[in-house]
């Protein structure tokens, strides 16, 4: 089983990581994928997901768009045409538009629809990180299509929204939020919409499931988050492992 987004990069994890990977193992997940946030993380990332045999993927999140647009896009570019032929590289991203920072909104669709190109170009799935945008995202990926197609990490939507998503190509990421019994249109997109269009993911360290664990998220905590969903597929958990791993595998081509 994969956890298809941790962020086991990030300086949470540096006092414990082999800790974090080895409770992650025990709990039934094999591996994960690092996505890639900005330049200034890259370097961390690539010798993190080399030390511990993960995957990732390499772009840059709405949240650190970067000053120079050309330039960053550059040394992206570069980047992923460097590792184009490195089995652990899965994806673009993680990419995409949160309407919360709307002083950058300019600059983050010019750098997600960069981005979009740099993934078609290459051929690979994206990684599409989507708060209060979902209009201009999925024009976006209409002006964009992309063979590979991608995922919408951390869906919190309804069935409606899942399957505008699915019919371009696009899987929707399940993490912590489905264990919030308030998260009600959530619940129904996971029980309603077939297996084979989710994957799995904890966003570690964020995300946390609220009430359920401590504050940082972690890897191991996604073999929870099977439970419920095999709970609302009214399905065993063996079966919804299995499926997932399968979705992720295709998309990925693991
Ligand atoms: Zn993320």
């Amino acid at each position: 089983m994969l956890d298809t987004h941790a962020h086991l990069d990030f300086p949470e994890f540096d006092a414990d990581r082999d800790a974090v990977f080895l409770r992650m193992r025990e709990a039934g997940i094999d591996n994960l994928i690092i996505p890639g946030v900005s330049p200034a993380h890259w370097h961390k990332q690539l010798a993190l997901a080399q030390q511990y045999h993960a995957y990732y993927a390499l772009g840059i999140h709405p949240w650190f768009c970067p000053e120079d647009l050309n330039l960053g896009m550059s040394a992206l570019t570069a980047l992923v045409n460097e590792h184009l032929l490195c089995p652990q590289l899965v994806a673009v991203g993680e990419c995409g538009l949160d309407k919360r920072y709307r002083a950058s909104w300019p600059q983050q669709l010019a750098l997600f629809e960069a981005q979009l190109e740099l993934a078609q170009a290459v051929d690979l799935p994206v990684i599409v990180h989507c708060v209060q945008a979902h209009g201009a995202v999925l024009a976006c990926l209409k002006t964009y299509s992309l063979a590979k197609g991608g995922v919408i990490h951390g869906f919190s939507g309804g069935p409606e929204l899942a399957w505008s998503y699915i019919q371009r190509g696009f899987k929707l990421g399940i993490g912590g939020l489905i264990m919030d019994p308030h998260a009600k249109k959530l619940h129904q997109t996971v029980s309603e919409i077939p297996l084979e269009h989710l994957l799995l993911e904890t966003d570690s360290p964020g995300m946390t499931p609220k009430n359920v664990f401590e504050k940082r998220n972690e890897p191991a905590n996604a073999a929870f988050f099977i439970q419920q969903i095999a709970h609302l597929q009214k399905k065993s958990c063996v079966l919804i492992s299995e499926q997932l791993q399968l979705n992720a595998s295709q998309l990925f081509e693991l």
